[in-house]
């Protein structure tokens, strides 16, 4: 795909916060007040069933965190990559699709491209710095547990019972259901996502079919600042039959594949690549004697993320594979 340039700054110096509410029609009910950081907003949350104004907003950077759901981020891009639903593949694609998207609501003209930004070694400049995530990012706990849950869920919904063949008690088990409240939900089946210990601290939407998902969103919705990569799907159950060693495979669907045939001790990478938390996880679990099964799946990610975790799994625990 070509490569349309956008500037990050050069969008922010011309669209506001406001701006960006008032395109959605958030900006009534919105509540005003000074904060020792400046004007602060106060708005009930888009992106969860909110009853009172738990989003803050920092009116002029955009900086913006929510009390109840925990979505966050750092301006106008990180709110319509959640609004919108963006899952572009990384932080930088996702901010970079929703400048464009905000380029065309406001008719903003993308300034010439600058030769340089996109390289790593270019001198600093504005652009540049806007590619790497700011540092106020990592404040806080990484991903805390949320404070709501959803209700009212459709868990038996012809998704989960006929086109994924899940039984009732593995709906139940797994507290699926499908979501028709407002939000980047809407419409999707959410799977509650829990840590180490238990706690919920995401929900994933997957849409109900394999086309029609609302435009610039994916098959998959994850809440904005929401770190994978730092969770294994399923380890709070898993753990408890890590005896019989640990099953690790790509994705939700084939944890629950597993349950049905009575395999518990089954984990989920949330994708085809382990990362080094994960990597961290799985060694803790298992322990130093303990065993590995790679089960991802059979397509060309499947088997370059399998060769890798192999090679960095095999010093520290047994680990085989197989393909799914
Ligand atoms: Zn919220």
């Amino acid at each position: 795909m070509a490569q349309k340039w956008v500037s990050f700054e050069d969008v922010k110096s011309r669209v506001s916060m406001h701006d960006v509410l008032a395109h959605y029609g958030l900006l009534q009910g919105t509540v005003e007040k000074p904060s020792k950081h400046g004007m602060e907003l106060r708005l009930r949350c888009p992106f969860h069933e909110d009853k009172t104004p738990s989003l803050s907003i920092n009116a002029e950077t955009g900086k913006f965190h929510c009390f109840g759901c925990h979505a966050k981020g750092g301006d106008i891009f990180d709110f319509v990559v959640a609004k919108e639903g963006i899952s572009a593949g990384d932080r930088t694609k996702d901010r970079r699709q929703a400048a464009l998207r905000i380029t065309d609501w406001f008719g903003v003209e993308p300034n010439a491209p600058a030769p340089l930004a996109t390289a790593p070694t270019a001198p600093v400049s504005a652009p540049v710095a806007e590619l790497t995530p700011p540092a106020e990012e990592s404040e806080g706990p990484i991903n805390p547990p949320l404070s709501f849950t959803f209700k009212h869920l459709d868990t038996r919904h012809p998704y989960l019972l006929q086109d994924r063949g899940l039984q009732e008690a593995t709906i139940d088990f797994f507290g699926l259901g499908h979501h028709s409240g407002k939000g980047i939900m809407q419409g999707r089946v959410v799977i509650p996502i829990h840590n180490e210990q238990g706690d919920l601290v995401a929900y994933a939407g997957r849409w109900p079919a394999d086309t029609g998902w609302p435009e610039g969103s994916q098959k998959y919705a994850l809440p904005a600042g929401f770190r994978k990569s730092n969770v294994l799907f399923n380890l709070h159950r898993a753990k408890e039959h890590a005896t019989e060693g640990l099953i690790v495979v790509e994705g939700y669907f084939t944890v629950f594949e597993f349950y049905q045939r009575g395999r518990k001790n089954v984990v989920a990478l949330m994708g085809s690549s382990m990362s080094a938390e994960q990597e961290r996880l799985i060694v803790e679990t298992v322990g130093p004697k303990g065993r590995v099964l790679l089960a991802l799946d059979h397509d060309e990610a499947g088997r370059r993320g399998s060769e890798d975790a192999v090679n960095r799994l095999r010093s520290q625990v047994f680990v085989r594979e197989m393909a799914l």
